[in-house]
């Protein structure tokens, strides 16, 4: 329980933003949600959540919630493009229970939002406020306020979770300059009734070739397969996750792959489709100024070569709420707050990075990559999950 309770703005209510509400409500502060959309909808159709996520969701009164809607994977495997071979296939289940002390989910991300909404909706202390875009944002030595239409909104505290275009980090920073990784991301939704019994194994499989890579996993307890692939192009650079995508293009992308691939391709629902280009963001050397602060995509958006983009924002809600429940001023703890995961999300950002090149090496480079990849991909994991955002701030 917060030594102070305070009267916090969150502007926006992505996956982020609404575990950062559950975190600061439950130690006695009042949450203002801001969330553009007139409804919460979630863009985007798969997420891993690793245990240093689900645990979190865990503390939270969550489980019950997630299992009903997640998959539990088996095993997370890297496999040939071409000749299907296993290089490397590390347990999750059970295992990554009595591993890491938390499960690795699979969910939608739809469904993960609404859990989250619906937790939120539970919570006296949270107001959700949906078609609310914030336009402007000041601070003075009393608060902080933000504008929505013609009605300002005054708070103790402001938080910026509005993700990758984020408004507050441009309010406080300026305008950056992302620079395009040369990858555009394709992802898609296939019924898993259309697919031949048995083809997708109930793991999370990443099929490593050159100049490209494609993820699948089973969401929405195994109903449908989650898809996302990744190829090195030039010449189409919009950054966007609602753009349809082309499904010739996709199979001509993936043209002469592993068998097993191919009616993925050929079944996903067409209207589940979506291209984007990757763009790549250095990490920030400050997130925040005075009484605002920035958390998930909005100050350290990730590529999603390690599935931790989301992991990263719900860590930051748990750090942020244990650093405003110590003494001191609310400016002091949220600086606290930022020292704390700054280096771990800079980390992460930066192995997303070179996993982009990692994992579309060709010829010797791949072979070493193959050789090194069950001992590495272990202690990557390691490093990952074992972190305990709730114990982070330490007393
Ligand atoms: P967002 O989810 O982007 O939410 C921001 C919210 O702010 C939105 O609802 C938006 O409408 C709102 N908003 C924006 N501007 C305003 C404004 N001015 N006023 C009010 N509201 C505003 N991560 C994982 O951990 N595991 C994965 O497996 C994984 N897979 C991924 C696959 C893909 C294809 C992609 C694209 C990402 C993936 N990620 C994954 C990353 C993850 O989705 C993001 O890191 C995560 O959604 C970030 O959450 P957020 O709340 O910070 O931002």
């Amino acid at each position: 329980m917060s030594l102070t309770a305070l009267k916090v703005q969150i502007v926006g209510g992505g996956i982020g933003g609404l575990t950062a509400a559950l975190c600061l409500a439950r130690d006695g502060h009042s949450v203002d949600v801001f969330e553009q959309m007139q409804d919460f909808q979630a863009i985007g159709a798969g997420i891993q959540l690793s245990p240093n996520a689900s645990r979190v969701l865990h503390d939270l009164g969550l489980q019950d919630a997630i299992t009903a809607q997640a998959f539990l994977p088996e095993a997370t495997e890297f496999r040939h493009w071409q000749s299907g071979r296993v290089i490397a296939e590390t347990p999750l289940g059970l295992a990554a229970v009595e591993r890491f002390g938390a499960p690795y989910y699979h969910i939608h991300r739809g469904d993960l939002l609404q859990l989250l909404v619906a937790a939120a909706r539970q919570q006296p202390r949270i107001t959700l406020h949906t078609g609310a875009r914030v336009t402007r944002v000041a601070q003075d030595k009393a608060g902080v306020s933000l504008q929505v239409g013609d009605i300002k909104h005054r708070a103790e505290l402001m938080i910026g979770a509005d993700g990758v275009h984020s408004v507050i980090r441009a309010a406080l920073w300026g305008d950056e300059q992302p620079r395009f990784t040369g990858n555009v991301a394709w992802r898609a939704l296939v019924p898993a009734e259309r697919l031949p019994a048995g083809l997708i194994r109930p793991v999370s499989t990443v099929w490593w070739g050159p100049g490209k890579h494609f993820v699948h996993y089973y969401v929405r307890g195994g109903a449908f397969v989650n898809c996302v692939c990744v190829v090195e192009k030039l010449g189409w650079e919009l950054e966007s996750w609602t753009q349809p995508g082309d499904l010739a293009e996709l199979k001509a992308d993936f043209a002469g792959w592993h068998p097993d691939i191919q009616p993925l391709i050929d079944q996903a629902v067409p209207n589940s489709l979506f291209k984007w280009a990757l763009y790549d963001r250095a990490p920030m050397s400050r997130w925040g100024k005075g009484l605002v602060s920035l958390l998930g995509d909005a100050c350290h958006p990730t590529l999603p070569f390690m599935a931790q983009g989301a992991a990263m924002a719900i860590e930051d809600a748990a750090v942020l709420a244990g650093s405003l429940a110590r003494r001191g001023s609310t400016v002091d703890n949220l600086q606290y707050y930022e020292a704390l995961r700054r280096p771990r999300t800079a980390k992460i950002q930066r192995g997303s990075r070179h996993n982009a090149t990692t994992f579309h090496l060709s010829g010797a480079g791949a072979w070493l990559r193959d050789r090194a990849a069950g001992i590495a991909g272990q202690r990557v994991m390691d490093g990952l999950y074992r972190y305990d955002a709730l114990t982070a701030v330490g007393k």
